[in-house]
């Protein structure tokens, strides 16, 4: 095998086309969605669509960051615990109501985390710097307090507009929603807000030997789980899958499926793309729009089909992206096109994940010249990482992608990387920052 030329099928290079070739031409058909207006608890994930500026001063009173007494740092500058100062208590504020009175010389108001400080009170006093302990045991009452550390001024108030100041702009057009932000526009009040809205994916699955899971399977048959890996990735990125079921390997019904498709953003195919079958496909796709079939130098995932069919929400028009039908094939190409072009309507800026340099633990082997994905799991030692292939790395083995946390890359011109190499690991199971979602 003249493996620089041509692959173990005797296909030649020129017929394939690079990965980025393929994805800047996928990429720039889609363009960031309009924006709808979503609940808080269903935003997450989301982008923002507007800037958000403060309406009002977070926290809107100062207020105390202890249970405690409210004092005035001069009257308790001298205290000690073997001389504690002591004041005279006017009453107790709890969080959510307003003191009734001020601090004034010589007195004291019992506080609570959260509670507004009132007038006159420039520091508080935590109970356990105080004799409140003792009183309590000794059956003294509380119309009294000693305090035996006199801290510093200011000490446990928390300013008001500490977090947010009025008018300040919160939240920039283009953030991610993240429970903390989604926190934070509760706490100004809002109980919605417009963001960028979902994608929604139809997902068809092909061929005429698949079975839909619940079914009773038949000799020869195979369940379909394309429809339900490409569902979940496309939930998990923040698409809205719509499963349409099993086209059979005829016309009519691959049609009836794709027409069901149309008021997606994007129709998501699996199978039928590949040499053994692909024409019946063509056919239909180009009957119903322009269509274009690429092998792409990648492995697994070398078939593809893309295209724009006719009829939709998007102006007359839906994109389609026929992936390959082995399973793990299907999911490499849905990481490398599908899942940008989700993250790109949802509005998200980052569309790639993380990658990070690792050590092989067993080689590689790239034998015609295609980037290789290989499924492997990375594991972070003294500092570290190393990347070890998750076993048999068959397109259709299924459970060695699941036990990968990434895709070390061979790329297209080494014939194979050796154990001990550095590899670039693409992190599957990180997030486009680099965390675990
Ligand atoms: P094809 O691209 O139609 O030649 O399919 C390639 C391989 O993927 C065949 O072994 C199919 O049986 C398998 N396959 C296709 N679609 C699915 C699916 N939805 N679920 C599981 N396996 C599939
Ligand atoms: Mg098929």
């Amino acid at each position: 095998m003249n493996s620089a030329r041509h692959d173990h099928r005797g296909h030649h290079h020129a017929d394939m086309i690079s990965v980025e070739d393929a994805y800047s031409r996928i990429l720039g058909a889609f363009q960031i969605l309009e924006s709808e207006e979503r609940g808080l608890l269903k935003s997450q994930g989301q982008v923002m669509a507007q800037d958000i500026f403060s309406p009002f001063d977070i926290p809107m009173l100062s207020n105390s960051a202890m249970d405690g007494y409210a004092i005035r740092y001069r009257d308790v500058q001298s205290a000690s615990s073997s001389c504690p100062v002591i004041l005279k208590v006017t009453e107790t504020v709890a969080a959510g109501y307003m003191p009734k009175g001020t601090v004034v010389k010589g007195t004291a108001i019992r506080i609570m985390t959260g509670a507004p400080v009132p007038e006159g009170c420039d520091t508080i006093i935590p109970f356990e710097e105080t004799d409140e302990e003792e009183r309590k045991t000794y059956g003294k009452g509380l119309n009294e307090i000693g305090i035996k550390k006199a801290q510093t001024i200011n000490m446990h108030i928390r300013p008001r507009g500490e977090d947010i100041p009025k008018y300040s702009k919160v939240l920039v057009k283009g953030t991610t929603l993240t429970p903390s932000y989604i926190g934070i526009l509760a706490s100004l009040g809002f109980k919605s807000v417009k963001v960028i809205r979902r994608p929604r994916v139809a997902i068809i699955a092909t061929g005429d030997e698949l079975i839909s899971p619940g079914r009773q399977l038949k000799e020869g048959k195979i369940f379909d789980s394309n429809s339900y890996t490409i569902g979940a990735a496309v939930e998990r990125y923040g698409g809205i899958p719509k499963i349409i079921g099993i086209a059979k390997d005829n016309m009519e019904h691959l049609r009836k499926k794709l027409l069901r498709g149309l008021d997606s953003d994007l129709i998501v195919t699996c199978a039928g793309v590949s040499k053994g079958d692909y024409d019946m496909v063509k056919d239909v796709l180009a009957e119903m729009g322009e269509v274009n079939f690429w092998s792409i130098r990648m492995r697994p995932a070398k078939p593809l089909a893309w295209g724009i069919l006719k009829g939709g929400r998007r102006g007359g028009s839906t994109p389609h992206i026929g992936l390959p039908g082995n399973p793990v094939s299907a999911l490499v190409a849905f990481e490398e096109f599908v899942r940008p072009a989700i993250l790109k309507m949802l509005g998200r800026k980052k569309l790639s994940k993380p990658t990070i340099l690792a050590e092989l633990e067993a080689p590689i082997y790239n034998y015609d010249g295609r980037r290789v994905y290989a499924r492997v799991n990375v594991t972070l030692v003294q500092g570290k990482y190393y990347a070890k292939p998750t076993g048999p790395q068959g397109s259709n083995i299924l459970t060695s992608m699941a036990r990968a946390n990434g895709l070390a890359i061979c790329p297209e011109d080494r014939s194979f990387l050796d154990k001990g190499q550095e590899v670039v690991v693409k992190m599957l199971e990180w997030n486009e920052e680099g965390k675990l979602d």
